[in-house]
């Protein structure tokens, strides 16, 4: 896909080190967060298992699966802010403005190229 390069759109700033920091934070809550409620379902699971609650421990098992995913893109946006391409969009490459990262530190679109939900 070619970059859309829209001269009228004013490009984010790079982000300061100070902001770096303040989304560092806000990832790694969100990781200990996702880690907790992890380990709430896990256990939970496997005593709707041991139970013989089959329906639970499906209903538990898909909990899981989307935690465990969301666990995966924290981690992946914590490796991009290690490896320097965090907070650019993934459709046209421009940066995305800090407020917006410090509302949803997982974006990865700007406002213009949001997938349609
Ligand atoms: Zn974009």
């Amino acid at each position: 896909m070619q970059p859309i390069h829209d001269a009228t759109l004013p490009a984010a700033p790079a982000l300061n080190p100070t902001q770096r920091i303040c989304l560092r934070d806000l990832l790694d809550e969100q990781w200990r967060a996702q880690v907790r409620q992890l380990t709430g379902l896990a256990t939970a699971y496997h005593s709707a298992e041991s139970f013989g609650d089959e329906h639970s421990a499906a209903e538990l098992s898909a909990a899981l699966a989307v935690v465990r995913r969301r666990l995966i893109d924290v981690e992946a946006a914590l490796a991009r802010l290690d490896s320097r391409t965090y907070g650019r969009c993934d459709g046209c490459d421009r940066r995305l403005p800090f407020e917006q990262l410090e509302m949803n530190p997982l974006a990865r679109n700007c406002t213009r190229c949001q997938p349609l939900a």
